[in-house]
């Protein structure tokens, strides 16, 4: 059931969608990097883990990952402050970076914004949520 014009664009496609999409996770907390490593792992993502805002700038910029998934309250360097580092660096500036927060209240989204974050998504984690939020950015390509 392959397309009758095997024209290149197809194929490029194809290919494109065989290969697995590199996420970065950056989280603090050993649980919740763990769950969301293997709820992404079982849709079938490439999975890269940091331990912490230097670690995961560190890895960003060595794995440059189609997304990054961004803790903000880790010790030493916060989410917020590796977030701006990442947009602020030519090279990773245009990574897409989603915040993982525990306390979304009035006014977050818009630091979050301001810190140069896609996106946010409000912890705990939804199961369902995160993977529709995750394709989404991922499709999101100009
Ligand atoms: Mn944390």
């Amino acid at each position: 059931m392959y397309p009758q014009g095997n024209d290149k664009s197809t194929r490029r496609l194809q290919e494109k969608h065989t290969l697995p999409y590199k996420i970065l996770i950056v989280e603090d907390n050993d649980n919740n990097g763990t769950l969301l490593s293997d709820l992404l792992i079982y849709h079938g993502y490439e999975v890269a883990m940091a331990s912490n805002g230097q670690k995961g700038v560190n890895l960003a910029r060595e794995l440059l990952p189609d997304l990054i998934l961004m803790d903000i309250q880790m010790p030493g360097l916060d989410g917020m402050s590796a977030c701006s580092i990442l947009k602020r660096d030519p090279p990773t500036s245009r990574l897409k970076i989603i915040a993982l927060t525990a306390f979304a209240m009035q006014g977050d989204q818009e630091k979050f914004l301001a810190a140069g974050f896609d996106d946010y998504l409000s912890k705990p984690i939804s199961i369902r949520e995160l993977p529709i939020l995750v394709e989404r950015w991922l499709k999101n390509e100009s």
